[in-house]
């Protein structure tokens, strides 16, 4: 549906970086929208990990990741952004008054300026790609996980060896009655840390071991593994089988809209303008020199991105908001003025 009501910023993707990025835009009081293809706002952090602790955002010694995201709503929803869920943003243009259009599959959303936070783009985590091994999801075979609690009082057997099959595992020790993790090599490419506690946990870890295959009824009962080296299977009685390997992402309809791209990310500037005027991009899909790919940088990179819209919206404007702690007195002071007025 075509529209003719033009906010100043449009956000598209609402992960970490895209809900501190709505804060922002209504702190310097811009009108903003928020549009995300995925049903609920928090990104990878909502769809992949939401019982997952993260340690490393500033000022949170550890907080789950679900809490993260309802204080990062909590914040950013003062301002009453426009939400936009469920809805994939596929084409940008520029009309001849300035003014940048976004259309999605639901319609048109024209904007000033736009933020793009759209991390890695769309995302799903990996299947087996074998209908014999696939056939088990919605059984007890699982690709990602949602509760910890679906799996309390059961036995699991965990796949991979990078960080989400590491976390995992040991997140849900406190929760199965026992987990046996494999892993095709014995090198790891999770933390350092993680390692030193997961070989220090009760999880049994067997290493050059693969998935063969899955036994079972309505539900998973047995998995087959196979050990690589000694070429030997084993059949493990367990409730859920749960494989990390990895995600499929796709910047998508992304990339066709003139931006400059490198690998699978949007090139930016120190202030996170990319190549096109008025174009912004913040988080796990800007690219420069030295960039990490976290929930920490992200927020930094959207404060940047958000200060410099304001001044392509209004070049008269400074980039620097001010300090929040003293802006919000000010503005308490004044409410509580024009209260005592009216009253
Ligand atoms: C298992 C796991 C554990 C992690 N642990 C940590 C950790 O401990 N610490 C840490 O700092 N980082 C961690 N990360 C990384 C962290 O989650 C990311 O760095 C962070 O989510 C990036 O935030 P973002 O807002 O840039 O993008 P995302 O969280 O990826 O959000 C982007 C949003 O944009 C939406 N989108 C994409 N394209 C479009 C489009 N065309 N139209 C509409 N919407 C679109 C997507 O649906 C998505 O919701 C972890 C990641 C994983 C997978």
């Amino acid at each position: 549906m075509a529209s003719n009501d033009i906010y100043d910023l449009t956000i598209i993707g609402a992960g970490p970086a895209g809900l501190f990025a709505a804060y922002y835009a209504g702190f310097r009081g811009l009108r903003t929208k928020l549009i995300d293809s995925q049903p609920d706002l928090g990104g990878q952090v909502t769809a992949l990990y939401p019982d997952k602790y993260i340690y490393d955002v500033a000022g949170f010694p550890k907080i789950l990741g679900k809490d993260l995201v309802t204080n990062l709503v909590e914040q950013a929803m003062q301002y009453h952004p426009a939400v936009q869920l469920n809805e994939s943003v596929q084409t940008l243009d520029r009309l001849p008054d300035g003014t940048i259009r976004l259309g999605t599959d639901l319609g048109e959303h024209p904007t000033k300026v736009v933020v793009i936070t759209a991390g890695i783009g769309a995302f799903t985590p990996k299947t087996f790609k074998r209908p014999e091994l696939d056939q088990w999801i919605g059984k007890g075979l699982y690709f990602a996980v949602r509760r910890k609690e679906d799996f309390r009082g059961k036995r699991l057997l965990v796949i991979g060896g990078g960080d989400s099959a590491l976390d995992w595992a040991l997140g849900l020790v406190d929760y199965a009655t026992e987990i046996t993790l494999i892993h095709r090599r014995d090198a790891f490419r999770a933390h350092e840390d993680s390692v030193k506690k997961l070989l220090a946990s009760p999880i049994k870890v067997k290493v050059f071991y693969e998935l063969r295959a899955i036994r079972g009824d309505s539900q998973v009962r047995e998995a087959v593994i196979f050990q690589n080296k000694a070429q030997t299977e084993e059949v493990l009685k367990v409730d859920a089988v749960l494989a990390f390997l990895g995600l499929v992402s796709n910047l998508g309809p992304i990339r066709e809209w003139g931006l400059q791209i490198q690998d699978d990310s949007i090139v930016v500037n120190t202030k996170m303008e990319t190549n096109i005027p008025g174009i912004y991009a913040a988080g796990d899909v800007a690219a420069y020199p030295g960039k990490l790919k976290l929930i920490a940088t992200g927020f930094g990179e959207a404060a940047t991105a958000i200060n410099n819209a304001v001044t392509f919206i209004n070049p008269s404007a400074s980039a620097f908001p001010g300090h929040s702690s003293s802006i919000m007195e000010h503005k308490e002071k004044a409410a509580e003025k024009a209260a005592a007025k009216a009253g």
